[in-house]
């Protein structure tokens, strides 16, 4: 009779989990072990969204394994003495586990291999959340790629070879007898501020549910849908793909399927890009591991930010920059841990270029409050918008929110949602409430902190400066 430990951590699913399939055919039994150990992941430990996604992830992954007579074994502490203290305990011969790109986590995982294989113990770990990982995968040239397009193109021949695996079954599953409870790792917020979360359904079931609604009905508009904020237009598989609740393999097999079963045939191949951007972050992360903190370009490095203003990072983070689409981002992102992803680029644009605050600023702010604070997919985007990162957008294409709003939000209806100020707002005036003093002052609506159209033309002389003369800036972002 053999043992083997599963160590959980973002694969928080029974399905299409190939550490889990191998652990089962393997070893006559499983220990599903969480555990909890967030000092290993430095300064970028889940944030206060992020905790409470895993918490009730955890919850409903133990809710799985009860229905194979098992339950989620819980540790808090260093994952090596608790991998320890697991083998210990059970006589385990071999733990697997599923791999992840994050630097450090990445640099510690190697450490928990080499003293655990020292130990006498086999380590096997597989890939269950990209299509391709990074070392898989090169330009022509032998070099990670920089650009996206030309990544895709090289993606996209290899995704129809692979798909998913089942959840094995049966299971036959052990415990531990030192394993905590959920609660005792206090993962969920103390201030009652996470009530809007609860339009979510974290753990595998809500991830399928969520695929399912999409593909019901948005998939297959895809392309018109998502870029407008009021509209249920894109997947909301963010955070149930950030915690491994579900793969892109499923993703794109369940679309597959349900447009076979409902014979709609939508074209699923611009959805199935943008989840191309997201391996694209993971390689670049992988490969630009200073990324998360440092310019993609170091031509940016001379770029000058503007001091750190208290004040404005305050207003931007409540919603109160009185730039009616940012706002209504920003207290989405607060009252439910999620943003469209037009609206984040309005309010990096506005922050890293009207505000010319550092884009770590705004991406340590995503970091605590998005419940898919992805480091790889953050460091992406903040670099895209400030113009810093690989194949970013031109710096001098700076997004104007007003023309914006206007037409992705056209009648105002996101903003009316998130801004309760300006519900009556009559026409243009939802968008830019400011050209009417009287009904700006009946409204209650804050006056806009910047100048939309000096600020940009600020930001331009200062990119201009950065180009010619190589001054330092005046504040580093160190968050
Ligand atoms: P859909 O449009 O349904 O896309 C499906 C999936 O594709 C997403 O769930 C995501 O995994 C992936 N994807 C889509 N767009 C992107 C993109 N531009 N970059 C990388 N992956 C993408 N995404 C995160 O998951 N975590 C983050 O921390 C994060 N921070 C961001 C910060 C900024 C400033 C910007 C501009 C974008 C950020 N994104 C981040 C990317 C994007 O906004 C979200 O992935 C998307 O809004 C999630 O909603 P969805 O699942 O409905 O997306």
């Amino acid at each position: 009779m053999t043992t083997a430990i599963l160590w959980f951590r973002r694969d928080l699913r029974l399905a299409d989990n190939p550490a889990l399939v191998e652990a089962m055919k393997a070893h006559d039994h499983v220990v599903p072990l969480y555990i909890h150990a967030p000092e290993e992941e430095g300064e970028w430990a889940p944030g206060a969204a992020g905790r409470w996604w895993l918490h009730h992830s955890l919850a409903a992954l133990d809710t799985s394994l009860g229905a194979h007579r098992g339950s989620l074994q819980i540790l808090h502490g260093s994952s090596l003495d608790s991998l320890r203290a697991a083998v210990e305990a059970t006589g385990a011969t071999a733990v697997y586990f599923n791999r992840l790109y994050e630097p450090k986590v990445i640099r510690r995982d190697k450490a928990v291999r080499k003293a655990l294989e020292e130990d006498g113990i086999d380590v096997a770990s597989f890939n269950a959340s990209l299509w391709c990982e990074p070392w898989d995968i090169a330009t022509k040239q032998d070099e990670p790629y920089r650009v996206f397009t030309p990544f895709w193109r090289n993606l996209r021949t290899r995704i129809d070879e692979v798909g998913p695996v089942e959840a094995p079954s049966p299971m036959h599953l052990a415990g531990l007898p030192t394993s905590m409870a959920l609660d005792d790792l206090a993962l969920l917020p103390t201030l009652d501020w996470a009530r809007g979360f609860d339009e979510w359904t974290p753990g595998e079931r809500g991830a399928h549910e969520m695929l399912e609604l999409f593909a019901d009905d948005a998939v297959g508009h895809y392309v018109e849908g998502r870029d407008l904020p009021a509209r249920h237009g894109t997947s909301r598989m963010s955070p149930h793909l950030h915690w491994g609740e579900i793969s892109p393999l499923q993703i794109a097999a369940g679309l597959r399927a349900h447009a076979a079963r409902t014979k709609k045939k939508p074209d699923i191949e611009p959805y199935l890009r943008q989840l191309g951007w997201r391996e694209f972050a993971h390689h670049l992360l992988f490969h630009f591991p200073k990324t998360p903190k440092e310019n993609f370009n170091p031509k940016f490095n001379g770029f000058p930010w503007a001091k750190r203003d208290a004040h404005a990072l305050r207003r931007w983070k409540q919603g109160k920059t009185g730039i009616p689409i940012v706002d209504a981002g920003m207290r989405e992102l607060w009252a439910t841990g999620w943003m469209h992803n037009r609206v984040r680029m309005l309010v990096a644009s506005l922050l890293t270029k009207n505000m010319r605050q550092h884009w770590v600023l705004g991406s340590k702010w995503f970091w605590d409050t998005l419940v898919d604070a992805d480091l790889a997919n953050n460091a992406l985007g903040w670099q895209w918008v400030a113009g810093s990162g690989a194949d970013a957008a031109p710096y001098f294409r700076i997004f104007n929110p007003v023309t914006q709003s206007e037409k992705f939000d056209k009648d105002g209806a996101y903003i009316r949602r998130w801004v309760p100020e300006l519900r009556d707002a009559p026409g243009r005036l939802v968008h830019a409430p400011w050209e009417d003093e009287a009904f700006l002052k009946a409204s209650g609506y804050p006056r806009p902190l910047v100048d939309l159209k000096a600020t940009r033309d600020d930001a331009l002389t200062a990119y201009q400066a950065s180009k010619s003369d190589r001054a330092p800036s005046a504040d580093r972002a160190d968050g």
